[in-house]
């Protein structure tokens, strides 16, 4: 080992108060941007190298720009470029902390953040939920998001990046909102994540579940004993979620083409069946050529997460159009976030609402730090 790279170390290490947990943080990588042509890097103190590592000298701020497999920085065309700042970088005028690597994609410029998993949950909270909160609610939305990130991080190791930053995975919008309170969440919680057989959990979560969270069964067909559905009342007293919605039914058979369904002369939609927790199990539907079943699950993706807001709703037709009234908002699955904002201001701790959500799990100290 060179002199250098001891002295590096020994930086790092005294830096970080020489814990030997804290010198090397474990890192996540987040997609924050996919797809675009073109986007613009800019920062105070950025070292740029290309993809394999080479100085680049260029001169902020960057216009980046697709050139097929490649980009260019500022018209010069590199394999890809990799920034790294002391304080934050940049991109499209968003700030994002540790580095921000940015190639050619499949489908457009991909921005692939890395940093810290302690600093991606401080920016994370005020993304899904607000740091205003009950503290005790913020610091289980600290948990569950590290549980989530250290599960798929080991799920997905050796992919480009391990986790989206929209509700496909977690809402992530970089280090201009965080603040205080997320930080002090953060803190109160370091390295705490779910563990269920020692192993750390899937630990879903949604906005609102309407009165009862969902099994993971029903939705994805997987059963895990710590996703099998509670009742949940408390986010109807924190914020009853209810929601009407008319749709077209020219509408609702083109998105159930579009999905696969072979539907044509679309007339009626009926609730075939509902599972344990109220949701709709299954959907019959009515065209011309007769009926087909729908699972609820498909039918809210066809019509699109935003639109259908969660599959705990009534439908009836109206003429050419079909009015639904539904309650809730998200999958259902794993902890409401709602409820847990509820279930903090009621006197609850953040291990109480944990273990309500997540049946049978243990608090495990020691991840991501
Ligand atoms: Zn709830």
């Amino acid at each position: 080992m060179s002199f250098f790279r001891i002295f590096i170390i020994l930086v790092v290490c005294l830096a970080a108060g020489g814990s030997s947990a804290a010198w090397r943080p474990e890192t996540i990588r987040v997609a924050v941007v996919k797809g675009g042509d073109t986007l613009q890097l800019d920062g105070t103190g950025v070292l740029l190298t290309d993809t394999r590592g080479e100085p680049l000298r260029i001169e902020m701020p960057i216009e980046v720009k697709r050139a097929g497999s490649r980009i260019t920085a500022n018209g010069v065309t590199i394999s890809g470029l990799v920034a790294s700042a002391p304080i934050r970088i940049d991109v499209n005028g968003k700030g994002y902390r540790g580095i921000v690597e940015v190639t050619s994609g499949d489908r457009g410029l991909l921005v692939v953040n890395e940093l810290p998993i302690e600093d991606y949950l401080i920016g994370l909270i005020n993304c899904e939920i607000s740091s205003a909160w009950p503290l005790e609610a913020v610091k289980a939305q600290a948990v569950i998001a590290r549980s989530y990130a250290i599960y798929q991080k080991n799920a997905r190791r050796g992919a480009p990046y391990q986790l989206e930053s929209s509700v496909m995975d977690q809402v992530y919008e970089g280090c201009d909102i965080e603040d205080s309170r997320a930080a002090r969440a953060v803190q109160e919680t370091a390295g705490e994540v779910l563990t269920y057989d020692d192993k750390v959990i899937q630990a879903f979560y949604h906005s609102n579940c309407g009165g009862h969270t969902e099994n993971s069964r029903n939705v994805w067909g997987m059963s895990l004993p710590y996703l099998r559905g509670v009742p949940c009342r408390y986010c109807l007293d924190a914020n009853p979620m209810r929601w009407d919605l008319k749709l077209p039914l020219k509408k609702v058979e083109v998105a159930l083409r579009a999905a696969g369904y072979q539907v044509g002369g679309l007339k009626d939609i009926r609730v075939q069946s509902r599972n344990e927790s109220g949701r709709v199990q299954e959907l019959a539907v009515y065209g011309s050529r007769g009926r087909i079943a729908v699972s609820g699950v498909a039918f809210r993706k066809a019509i699109g997460y935003g639109v259908l807001k969660s599959t705990n709703f009534e439908i009836r037709m109206a003429g050419d159009e079909a009015l639904i009234s539904g309650t809730g908002s998200g999958h259902g699955v794993g902890l409401c976030q709602w409820g847990a904002k509820q279930r903090a201001a009621d006197g609850f701790d953040y291990q109480e609402i944990l273990s309500y959500y997540y049946p049978g799990v243990k608090l495990a100290k020691g991840y991501g730090q």
